[in-house]
């Protein structure tokens, strides 16, 4: 492998690339991707910004950040006295190497999983792996589900497909759009149902309060659902790949849990599309006018 790909990632698979493997760059702007992974996309995920967009490898990216650091200290030496650690490291996955090894130094205790272990969680959640690891343990060990997470509350429920729970955030938003829903339905049929508007205004706030239930929910129980996906999909990859080397089968448990934003605003915006789809049918279908966007923002 050309030294320059050394811990690069395929940007169709977003795997680490090892030695014995075939690597091709797209021509227009050098992107790597396993060749296996190029044939199958067909296609360089950077097209649309051919011309613009050259690519340069995370590796690349960090060191220039560090020498930018490295300048900015030599130009103000009076903040490098300030007793933080300074890491000279060649690359990001390096960095982060360390910081795990630190990490994982401090959580000797932590008992496996299902056989999963704590080096495994740490490869799978990636970032803040230091927040999320102490949590995980304390939900085994201590049996608690509530471990209030903020991201989830506040980010919701983006924050789910953030962490590659599609099932947990598809479920959520389901439940989501089923109380606008409801609160459509009871409108239009408040006559048949024989509902005044005072059963309304009771059932406009009840849908409200089930909207806000769904977030303290995600608020409350995210972390726990985070732990069960984790483990569930890293014991998936480890009975896929029985044979694989220990550092691949890392490589894989690191690619299938990476937090991506993109990803995830992509995601929720599209089951947001979908669903609003299927409702806005389902009322057409009833007779019902009420755009299910307009009811969704009020
Ligand atoms: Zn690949
Ligand atoms: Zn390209």
């Amino acid at each position: 492998m050309h030294e320059q790909f050394k811990n690069e990632k395929c940007a169709a698979c977003g795997m680490k690339f090892f030695d014995d493997e075939d690597i091709v760059v797209c021509p227009e702007c050098g992107t790597p991707y396993h060749r296996e992974c190029w044939n199958r996309v067909g296609t360089c995920i950077h097209s649309a910004e051919h011309g613009s967009y050259e690519w340069k490898g995370d590796s690349a990216e960090l060191r220039e950040h560090l020498e930018n650091v490295e300048s900015a200290r030599i130009n103000n030496p009076e903040t490098s006295e300030d007793g933080f650690e300074i890491f000279h490291v060649e690359s990001y996955d390096e960095y982060r190497e360390i910081m795990d090894r630190k990490l994982l130094e401090q959580q000797k205790d932590f008992e496996e999983i299902d056989g999963v272990t704590a080096q495994e969680l740490l490869k799978f959640v990636g970032k803040n792996g230091y927040y999320y690891l102490p949590v995980f343990k304390d939900i085994r060990k201590n049996n608690k589900l509530l471990k209030l997470n903020f991201a989830s509350f506040l980010f919701f429920p983006i924050h789910c497909f953030y962490r590659r729970m599609n099932l947990f955030g598809v479920i959520m938003m389901v439940l989501l759009f089923l109380s606008t829903e409801t609160r459509i339905l009871l409108n239009y049929f408040a006559d048949n149902l024989g509902l005044s508007s005072g059963d309304l205004a009771v059932a406009y706030v009840v849908t409200a309060m089930i909207s806000l239930a769904l977030n303290i929910f995600a608020l409350m129980f995210f972390n726990y659902f985070y732990l069960k996906t984790a483990v569930r999909k890293i014991k998936t990859i480890k009975q896929q790949y029985p044979d694989e080397s220990r550092e691949r089968i890392l490589a894989r448990i690191e690619a299938a849990g990476k937090p991506g934003i993109f990803y995830a605003i992509a995601f929720s915006f599209c089951t947001a599309i979908a669903m609003m789809l299927v409702f806005q049918l389902i009322n057409n279908t009833l007779g019902i006018s009420i755009s299910v966007l307009k009811e969704l923002v009020n």
